[in-house]
């Protein structure tokens, strides 16, 4: 970025900027680092002025910054080791919003015309865990279901999704027939060495479920290949399950090493070589598991809302498609979905 744009001053944040902030002011042009703990506070610190009674710093007002939903963060931090993930020590315990602050935020963004609300946090799954009394995910679901905005859940981790909450989900027009569900592996070995809290049985049993009560949700993963010790046999396990899930996209992350993290002390590094191949062989199944998805949702009528120039929708379902132009940004429409080539936009 600093060799193609010298004349661009570059503000850093992320876990990487907090965990080593003088190796990351010492890069090219970086004006300015923002730990993880300022990240709410990121525009006003840019720009300068107070910000600090506006959570953004900027005005709100869907279609700010081309987002048509609101991403609301009701969490920050996790609990969780994962061998792999050097989160733990960048973000610290897990935090949740309270409930009566998330609310309050809610009504706010509502009231501002957004019509879709995007749930997140580092640890989506953990929510209410540290409340007094202690509470969980799907108590925040039910006090936001029926507030007049479509609420979609975004990464949560397999061992937080309890029955009630998919039920919750299925029933309720307040939530998106949407999950993101980190499966990383599919092999138990290789789930152990990562320190994932559940088997590939539990995590296909979820899945199954997930579709059996949602017939048409979108149902994505994370994958991690190359991971160390990975063997061509656990790699076969991971395609193997995928070739026969209910699963609708992959996010497929070559294993990283992170220094300072369990994994990274583990023995049999997988050579590069092989990890690429991995790679583009698991984006092959996320390719085909995808195309089927929307072979399958070819002349369905979904609920959408419009973004960008109003030409284009989301489902609730999590599919973008073309359609016909002449309507504004953020209004809800039926869509019925006509056509689609492989690569390109669905039509509607
Ligand atoms: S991968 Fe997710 S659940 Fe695991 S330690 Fe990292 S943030 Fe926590």
């Amino acid at each position: 970025m600093a060799r193609l744009n010298p004349a661009a001053r570059i503000v850093v944040t992320g876990c990487y900027a907090t965990r080593r902030p003088a190796e990351v002011s010492a890069l090219p042009s970086v004006a300015q680092v923002v730990v993880n703990d300022a990240k709410p506070r990121l525009v006003p610190l840019i720009v300068g002025g107070a910000g600090d009674d506006d959570p953004c710093g900027t005005p709100l007002e869907p279609g700010l910054a081309g987002r048509t939903a609101f991403t609301l963060r009701v969490q920050t931090g996790c609990d969780e080791r994962c061998s792999y993930c050097i989160i733990p020590a960048t973000r610290g315990r897990a935090r949740s919003v309270p409930l009566d602050e998330v609310l309050r935020e809610v009504e706010r963004v509502a009231e501002a015309g957004f019509k879709e609300i995007v749930l997140t946090g580092v640890h989506l799954g953990s929510w209410g865990r540290d409340a007094e009394p202690r509470r969980q995910l799907v108590d925040l679901l039910r006090a936001l279901d029926g507030r007049g905005v479509l609420f979609r859940l975004s990464s949560l981790e397999p061992m937080d999704c309890p029955p009630a909450l998919v039920r919750l989900v299925a029933e309720s027009t307040s939530f998106a027939p949407h999950f993101h569900l980190p499966l990383q592996h599919a092999s138990d070995a290789v789930l152990a060495r990562m320190r994932r809290p559940y088997t590939a049985a539990q995590y296909a049993a979820l899945a199954a479920e997930v579709r059996a009560k949602m017939p048409s949700a979108a149902i994505g993963a994370d994958v991690i290949v190359g991971f160390p010790g990975e063997t061509d046999a656990e790699f076969d396990e991971l395609i193997g399950y995928l070739d026969r899930s209910p699963l609708t996209h992959l996010h497929v992350f070559p294993y990283s090493d992170r220094p300072g993290t369990a994994a990274s002390a583990l023995p049999g590094r997988v050579p590069g070589a092989v990890v690429r191949e991995r790679a583009s062989r698991t984006r092959e199944a996320g390719r085909r598991l995808n195309l089927a998805f929307r072979d399958a949702q070819l002349g369905a009528i979904r609920r959408a809302l419009t973004v960008d120039d109003g030409a284009a929708v989301v489902t609730d379902n999590y599919l973008k498609l073309r359609v016909p132009s002449g309507r504004r940004r953020n209004q809800w429409v039926p869509v019925r979905i006509v056509s689609h080539t492989d690569g390109e936009p669905l039509g509607g």
